[in-house]
């Protein structure tokens, strides 16, 4: 075990994807049967792509959800199976949270092709790292973090994104809650900010002259249009 971030390991954006303006859009903690539907609505009125970083516990009991995400031209990510900070966790317990996903994912939807692999809480290890690279998952981060998990507001939201944006940034978002935060604040679990916030953020980035495009692959960096 090791108590160290060894974050920089993992892919905060895509700067070097082009000279034009490329976002990637991510959603962590799902899927949810509310809130994961709202946000494939808003991606799909938009023909926006984006990556979903599940649960594999959630993944489990929501296999429609993965369908659908994949059927729309998403991709998904392993986000393990029970959310645990992996720095405190034994080795093979690493290793079974990313392994176990990824067999769940399969099972739920045999034509989603997992690349990528977020760490709960953005907190990487060493073993981490090493299962994810052992299951041939590239490590994934941001660059862009609202903290919609917080319900700041709609509009604050939005702001934060704007902000901070650069070419090739990586935006984390969230359609669902872990289950150990669930019942811990009023409202843990809604992400009906996150949805609203959505529906601007995507205008508000073309009017910026952004495209927003599916996460490149690992080991091949695409030009933008
Ligand atoms: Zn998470």
């Amino acid at each position: 075990m090791t108590s160290t971030n060894d974050v920089t390991e993992a892919r905060s954006d895509y700067a070097e994807a082009g000279g034009e303006h490329c976002v990637y859009l991510t959603f962590d903690d799902g899927p949810n049967p509310h809130c994961t539907p709202a946000i494939l609505d808003v991606l799909a009125q938009h023909r926006a792509p984006a990556t979903f970083c599940v649960i594999g516990a959630y993944a489990a009991g929501q296999p429609e959800l993965i369908q659908r995400i994949i059927a729309e031209g998403h991709e998904i990510a392993n986000h393990t199976m029970t959310h645990p900070e992996l720095s405190k966790c034994m080795p093979d317990e690493v290793e079974y949270e990313i392994l176990t996903t990824n067999k769940v994912i399969g099972m739920a939807c045999p034509q989603a092709s997992v690349r990528h692999m977020r760490a709960p809480y953005g907190i990487w290890s060493k073993e981490a790292l090493a299962a994810s690279a052992k299951a041939n998952l590239a490590a994934l981060h941001w660059s862009v973090d609202p903290q919609d998990w917080s319900r700041p507001g709609v509009e604050a939201i939005v702001a934060a994104v704007l902000a901070s944006l650069q070419p090739g940034a990586i935006v984390l978002l969230h359609d669902g809650c872990p289950p150990d935060e669930l019942g811990r604040r009023p409202h843990a679990g809604r992400r009906d900010q996150t949805v609203m916030a959505l529906a601007q953020l995507i205008p508000a980035l073309h009017d910026r002259g952004f495209a927003i495009r599916s996460l490149p692959q690992p080991n091949r960096i695409d030009q933008c249009p």
